[in-house]
């Protein structure tokens, strides 16, 4: 069994959260072991946990399509959820719950090692751009540590309002040109814990 499938059932067996007595299935995430890009949402909802997979939903459709515009399957990229189990009637995670998935949520990375973060909504942008306000950094891309980290809005965000369809499409058709940013920083590594901002 590969490491991250190994680390998917630990993420099965956690209970660390009032919201495990709640949940159907636990929603660790989805796709290849070896992503360049890994995708991360915020929390799963109804359909998420009757199914136990992440955006799978509207959202997940939306977010099919997205990926369809730029030639990609969701098998090829890797797609998470800051938090693993579903709040009770899709209320927002409480920051207790956050950081009580975070380890887990890093350990993913660690095994990805993705070139490219996309954040998707405020939460996982949170987690990378505290006291950042999305409606100024999406679709600008900053790099770290040889990853870059892209934040957009959450696909759910076009389905309530309309307007914003156009903008996440936008940003998505920048992710193919990160990919080659993001060789770059392979090949010069960029002094640690700097950020570089830069648009493509
Ligand atoms: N919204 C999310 O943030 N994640 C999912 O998995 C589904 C909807």
């Amino acid at each position: 069994m590969s490491s991250l499938s190994e680390l998917c059932q630990q993420i099965a067996q956690c209970r660390q959260c009032e919201i495990a007595k709640f949940r159907t299935k636990v929603v660790p995430g989805e796709g290849a072991e070896d992503a360049d890009i890994m995708f991360i949402g915020e929390a799963p909802g109804y359909h998420e946990d009757q199914l136990g997979r992440p955006f799978v939903g509207q959202a997940g459709q939306f977010l099919d399509k997205l990926l369809e515009s730029i030639d990609l399957k969701r098998e090829q990229v890797y797609i998470a959820n800051v938090i693993k189990c579903r709040p009770q009637s899709n209320r927002d995670p409480l920051p207790t719950e956050i950081s009580n998935c975070r380890h887990w949520l890093d350990k993913q990375i660690e095994i990805i090692v993705p070139r490219i973060i996309v954040t998707l909504g405020r939460y996982s942008m949170g987690r990378y751009f505290p006291g950042k306000t999305i409606s100024k950094i999406h679709g600008i891309a900053q790099k770290k540590d040889g990853i870059v980290y892209f934040p957009m809005y959450h696909p759910a965000a076009a389905l309530h309002q309309q307007s914003l369809r156009q903008t996440i499409e936008a940003d998505m058709k920048k992710i193919p040109g990160l990919l080659g940013e993001a060789a770059k920083v392979e090949e010069v590594e960029p002094q640690p814990q700097q950020l570089n901002m830069f648009e493509v």
